[in-house]
């Protein structure tokens, strides 16, 4: 079985049994005390009266053999009266009783009966001595003989003579009196000695007795202190007593705490280590105990302000405090804590906002927006800025400002020139003027600034920089600086979601060559046209011979001439013409709210555009073009077609030429280029020679392919 451990009960009132002892002692050895001296007192009385009887028998046997001589001398006298006296005094002296008053000596006393073997001796042989000396007395007044008397004290007086007799007999009596009375003094003294005697055993004893108890008793007080004391000095809680001159009592507590020494703090001294703002607070409260509970703020030896809560109890009508008393604690960490889930819950709902407005951002302007709205959110007046980099990633550039705090205008050129770039973390800067500032904030216009850097990231790429500025040696507050981030990461994340899925979109709808639209573009773009109602001329190309160019120059010479064939187009072209790269060195041109006859203009001036265009890099080349409008078809196949007709003309007469195609007539042998177009068959093959381009300044010239004797397939071919 388990020993049961006593319970700690450092509150239960403690010595109460040893208290009880210590005045049970007192009570009993003050009884005892008390009773012996009564007792003894009565029995001194007893005794008094016991010795002045015992000594006035002497008295009496003198007296009465005086009497007897008197009476035979013929004067007057009671000697029977006073035998009588003897008599009934030995016999009280003996067994008790009244001993007779003595006539103008004494008052007659009750005496107690003598137990003591050695008086009771002596007052018996002092009895039967008075028996004998009245008996002889009477024998003396009657003139009798005394001889046959006997003699009961056995006191064997062999004489004649009465009167010898009885004075021998008397000076017995008196003499044994006398003995007894001695006797009983004596043992009286030996009485009181003992009762002295007890009553110092009962002092001291009763003294010794106290002494153990009342040691015991401060033993439990003793240790109920340290108990008290250990748990005051061990307890966190800081136990102030504030009276009339002030601070009159700090626990060791608010010493570790402060840090300062007791002497600081005692008097007015704790006072000067309150804030200032809860100082009047602190002070009415120490006063009056009002108010009740109190916050307030202490500083410590160690330049650290820590948070008190303090509980205030007036104990000013206590008399063993005769003050206000504090309780306090330590309660800095908790509001740090406060604090810190209050600027998380910001923070959370500053990010929950950011996060929102940002997935509605769905353009990099839009998203621009939103940090710029942002900036402000996090410190309206400190000029921001995001500095982007190009798609090259080589040139920073400033894609949103603060519209309340301006930009601050940082010159750094690329992001690897940015050192929160390259760490890849935030960095701030408390002040420009330091040595390891970083060098873009020195010599700005505003003079020295503090700053905050934060990389904006993608997937781990770096996009760009969020950079604010501040006053010198003022810089943004951490709390501020996670905002920043928390802005960085979501804008780096949304700007490079959008231009992933901008960067998809391009390269599903253009040709990564020449970064025209590619075929399905076209489609979409021709649908609209056509949903809108709006005529256009179309016009499809094919390069000359391009097969060859590739053969003879290579095929980055070919990629080359599709890429300045694209640019000269695009040249030619208005800003609303649609250009297409249709498909290999083939290319569809659509002209709104032209008709065919507007496009073979601008056909024409593409063609010496394309002329002028062949620098000394470039082999020169030429292109066929097949012309139609949107009155020919009511879909871009159907318009395609007659376009390919007139582009197969073209081919077939001789190429680097124009034809407006003819509709519902199909090429002869199928599309003029790749059939797998149109018709799925291949289309010319004409293996004559590379024929030149257009004669320089040569007008272009009509053919109607419809002429009769013509071999080439109907349509108009302009040259
Ligand atoms: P024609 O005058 O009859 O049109 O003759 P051609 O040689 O241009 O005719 P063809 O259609 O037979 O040849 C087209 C060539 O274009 C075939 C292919 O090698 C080349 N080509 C297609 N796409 C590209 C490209 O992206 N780059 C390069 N360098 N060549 C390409
Ligand atoms: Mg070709
Ligand atoms: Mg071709």
């Amino acid at each position: 079985m388990p020993r049961l451990t006593p319970a700690f009960r450092p509150f239960a009132a403690r010595a109460r049994g040893t208290t009880i002892a210590i005045v049970l002692t007192f009570a009993l050895v003050s009884t005892l005390s008390s009773g012996l001296s009564i007792w003894m007192t009565g029995r001194s009385k007893h005794r008094a009266a016991v010795i002045e009887i015992a000594a006035r028998q002497r008295t009496l046997a003198e007296r009465y053999v005086e009497e007897l001589l008197l009476v035979r001398s013929g004067r007057t006298a009671d000697p029977v009266q006073t035998g009588k006296l003897l008599s009934q005094s030995a016999n009280a002296l003996l067994d008790g009783g009244l001993a007779p008053a003595v006539n103008g000596d004494d008052d007659a006393a009750t005496l107690p009966a003598e137990h003591e073997p050695l008086v009771r001796g002596q007052l018996e042989q002092e009895a039967k001595l008075v028996t004998d000396l009245t008996r002889t007395g009477s024998a003396f007044l009657a003139g009798r003989s005394i001889a046959g008397l006997p003699e009961t004290g056995s006191e064997h007086i062999h004489v004649a003579d009465p009167l010898q007799r009885l004075r021998i007999l008397a000076a017995l009596t008196s003499n044994i009196s006398l003995n007894a009375s001695r006797t009983i003094a004596s043992r009286a003294d030996r009485d009181i000695s003992n009762l002295i005697m007890l009553q110092v055993g009962l002092g001291v004893g009763g003294l010794f007795l106290s002494l153990l108890l009342a040691w015991a008793l401060v033993t439990a007080t003793r240790r109920q202190t340290a108990h008290f004391r250990s748990l005051v000095t061990s307890s966190t809680d800081l136990v102030l007593v504030f009276g009339a001159g002030g601070c009159r009592y700090v626990s060791q507590s608010v010493v570790s705490m402060l840090g300062r020494s007791e002497p600081d703090l005692l008097g007015s001294g704790f006072a000067r280590f309150v804030h200032e703002a809860d100082r009047d607070a602190v002070a009415t409260a120490a006063l009056d105990g009002q108010p009740q509970e109190l916050v307030m703020r202490v500083l410590t030896a160690f330049g650290e302000w820590r948070d008190l809560e303090a509980h205030l109890t007036d104990l000013r009508g206590d008399r063993h405090v005769h003050g206000v008393v504090m309780n306090a604690r330590d309660i800095t960490e908790r509001i740090r804590l406060e604090h810190e889930l209050t600027r998380q819950a910001q923070r959370d709902n500053f990010g929950a906002q950011l996060t929102e407005a940002l997935e509605m951002a769905d353009e990099e302007d839009a998203a621009y927006d939103v940090v710029q709205r942002a900036m402000v959110e996090v410190a309206a007046t400190a000029p921001m800025e995001l500095l982007l980099s190009d798609s090259s990633r080589a040139q920073l550039s400033r894609a949103a400002a603060s519209p309340t705090g301006g930009a601050p205008g940082c010159p750094v050129q690329s992001p690897f020139s940015c050192v929160a770039v390259r760490r890849g973390n935030p960095v701030v800067f408390e002040t420009s003027r330091a040595l390891n500032a970083c060098p873009h904030l020195r010599d700005r216009p505003d003079g020295a600034c503090s700053a905050a850097c934060v990389p904006v990231t993608f997937m781990g790429r770096a996009l760009g920089v969020l950079h604010a500025t501040g006053p010198d040696n003022e810089p943004l507050a951490p709390e501020q600086v996670a905002q920043l981030t928390s802005l960085a990461t979501q804008a780096g994340a949304r700007i490079g979601t959008v231009r992933a899925f901008q960067k998809t979109q391009l390269q599903a709808a253009t040709d990564g060559l020449t970064g025209l639209i590619n075929r399905r573009t076209l489609e979409t773009r021709v649908r609209e046209l056509t949903a809108q109602h709006t005529p256009f001329a179309l016009v499809l190309a094919d390069l000359d011979r391009f097969k060859q160019l590739n053969d003879t120059h290579g095929h980055e010479a070919g990629d080359r001439a599709l890429r300045l064939f694209s640019q000269v187009v695009h040249g030619v072209v208005r800003g609303e013409d649609i250009v297409a790269r249709f498909g290999g060195e083939e290319f569809v041109v659509v002209l709104p709210g032209l008709d065919e006859g507007q496009a073979v203009n601008v056909l024409e001036r593409l063609r010496t555009a394309l002329g002028k265009a062949h620098t000394g890099d470039h082999p020169a080349f030429t292109a066929s073009f097949g012309v139609t409008d949107s009155s020919h078809g009511s879909n871009l196949d159907e318009i395609l077609r007659v376009a390919d007709q007139g582009l197969y003309v073209s081919k077939q007469t001789g190429r680097d030429r124009i034809t407006i195609g003819k509709p519902g007539s199909a090429p002869a042998n199928g599309g003029a280029s790749n059939g797998a177009r149109f018709a799925g068959e291949d289309g010319r093959r004409d293996d004559a020679p590379l024929q030149p381009a257009v004669a320089s300044g040569g007008r272009p010239a009509l053919h109607d392919a419809a002429d009769e004797g013509d071999p080439r397939p109907s349509g108009v071919e302009i040259r």
